[in-house]
């Protein structure tokens, strides 16, 4: 199949085109279509997969363009790494430059001077490593309250690492009926146990 009949917005198209790709992946032939339908997702991909592309592409496509100013974030992704999170955000500012959003992330490791500065000039998308936006959260400097979309990247690696009580802190700060997506490399009972309460009538995307 092709990007162009999976229903993204001509500026999310555009953005295919930028960043070059000329097929869908898998993982973003089954995905795109059930975001754009505002379908929760439990979506069973790995690094290298194309995931990234697969939450972005959908949630930057229908999200109307925000103006600079003191605007809470809509879209928010929740990354274990600082790697990760950085690797999510050099495609999402691709992207974000043909759909007109805004992207800020943030991460540990860094002075929290900048980013609490970017955060209150406003921003469409916010990406995060769960310990900082924590602490970030504590400082009362981010509004999680106007969130339509929230993506859980790396889900497993998140148990791995300890998140889950910072997840859930984060998750709990969320709108109840926000959009939620799933990416994991593998789908267990802890997954299930842990996250699956957080996810309504989740579609499940296998590759
Ligand atoms: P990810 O699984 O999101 O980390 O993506 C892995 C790599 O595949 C990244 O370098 C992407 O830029 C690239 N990629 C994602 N989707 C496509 C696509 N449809 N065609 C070609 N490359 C892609």
């Amino acid at each position: 199949s092709n990007f162009a009949d999976l229903g993204l917005s001509s500026s999310a198209l555009a953005a295919v085109d930028r960043l070059g790709y000329e097929q869908p992946t898998p993982v973003q032939e089954q995905a795109i279509p059930l975001v754009l339908e505002g379908r929760d997702l439990i979506a069973a991909a790995s690094t290298g997969t194309g995931k990234t592309a697969a939450f972005l592409l959908p949630t930057l496509s229908t999200l109307p363009r925000g103006t600079r100013g003191k605007r809470a974030p809509r879209v928010l992704v929740v990354s274990p790494t600082r790697e990760l999170a950085q690797q999510i955000a050099r495609t999402c500012m691709q992207i974000a430059r043909k759909t007109g959003h805004f992207v800020t992330t943030v991460f540990g490791g860094t002075p929290y001077g900048p980013q609490i500065n970017e955060i209150r000039r406003g921003t469409d998308v916010l990406i995060a490593t769960p310990g900082r936006l924590n602490d970030l959260m504590e400082r009362d400097v981010v509004d999680l309250g106007r969130i339509e979309v929230l993506v859980l990247d790396e889900a497993d690696r998140m148990l791995d690492m300890g998140f889950l009580p910072a997840v859930t802190t984060i998750v709990d700060a969320t709108p109840a009926e926000r959009q939620t997506l799933l990416f994991s490399a593998t789908i267990d009972r802890s997954i299930e146990k842990n996250l699956g309460s957080l996810l309504n009538d989740p579609a499940i995307v296998e590759i």
